[in-house]
């Protein structure tokens, strides 16, 4: 039988300060560190994740250690991976008792992901959970999506405009990049709005929590997955512009308009449409159809999505 570990405290406004008080430490805006001070917030999250006794989660960002103190007492086992060094005393303090967490000192983009839940869970897939530093979301959701780590469900609160991207369809405003590449390998859904009273200090902007379920393949098939994430970035570059105008500019295709024109007709789309409108499925049938008529040079093929 596994040791009890405390009950967490530390989602309380008097509380958090209390503990930045007697370790003198000072919040690092550059680390978008927003501390959570509500325990309803934390206990959301827990719900929304489904964290059980089973489940090994990778934290990004503990902080002072506010939802860690909830995953240890939820999960299994706990990774928290921290940027900031002067955190580290701040939670071994906070931490005490709570045997099954681990925290490591990294930036998360330098982390061997797959590698962790292979030591960690066997290989198998894992939860995340994060307040994620707004500074860096869409590189870390991206890193998280991309990396084919075997991952069950992302579960973190963002900005509640990133959120909205996520999650938002072809001819809305909201439509772009982002909502495009997460939703070619997961289902998001927007559980929680935040309001700013919640965090210590407050953010200036309002945040939501969203849950990412990932696919077992990609949502849609296509021949080339880097050609499909180059259009994409090429229509969204240029909102403005038709599809084939921003596609026939971009300087990372390399395609006649002809080619594009006819690609464009095929999929039953006019000549004036604009990249904003097309789904997921009709930009993986532009691309199929493109592939092969590229002229020249090809460039990289991750997902480089902006926000
Ligand atoms: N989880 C805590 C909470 O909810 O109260 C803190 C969340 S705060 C919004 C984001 C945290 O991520 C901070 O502790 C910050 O230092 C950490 N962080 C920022 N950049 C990071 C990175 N590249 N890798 C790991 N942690 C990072």
């Amino acid at each position: 039988m596994s040791r009890p570990v405390p009950r967490p405290y530390l989602a309380n406004p008097q509380i958090t300060k209390a503990v930045l008080e007697r370790h003198q430490f000072t919040i690092q805006k550059k680390y978008g560190q927003n501390f959570l001070i509500d325990p309803s917030v934390p206990e959301e999250i827990i719900c929304a994740a489904e964290i059980t006794e089973e489940d090994f989660v990778l934290e990004i960002g503990p902080g002072i250690g506010t939802m860690t103190q909830y995953l240890g007492a939820n999960a299994r086992e706990v990774t928290a991976v921290e940027i900031d060094r002067m955190l580290l005393p701040v939670l071994e303090d906070t931490l005490q008792g709570y045997h099954n967490v681990e925290v490591i000192n990294r930036d998360i983009l330098k982390v061997d992901i797959r590698r962790l839940a292979q030591e960690k869970n066997r290989g198998c897939p894992i939860k995340v959970v994060a307040n994620l530093p707004y500074y860096i979301t869409t590189p870390i959701i991206m890193k998280l999506l991309e990396s084919h780590v075997p991952i069950k469900s992302i579960t973190v609160m963002v900005q509640k405009e990133v959120a909205d991207r996520m999650q938002s369809g072809p001819g809305t405003k909201d439509y772009g990049a982002l909502s495009l590449a997460v939703q070619y390998y997961a289902q998001p859904r927007i559980v929680a709005e935040v309001p700013l009273r919640c965090f210590m200090p407050r953010p200036k902007v309002g945040s939501a929590v969203v849950h990412l379920v990932g696919y077992e393949e990609p949502r849609v098939a296509v021949r080339d997955e880097a050609l499909l994430f180059r259009l994409i970035r090429a229509s969204f570059n240029q909102r403005r512009k038709t599809l084939v105008n921003g596609l026939k500019n971009s300087p990372e295709l390399h395609v006649s308009k002809e080619a594009v024109e006819a690609a464009v007709t095929a999929i039953g789309k006019p000549l004036t449409v604009r990249g904003e409108t097309l789904t997921l499925e009709e930009f993986a049938a532009l691309a199929d159809l493109l592939s092969g008529r590229q002229t020249g040079e090809k460039s990289g093929g991750k997902m480089c999505v902006s926000g």
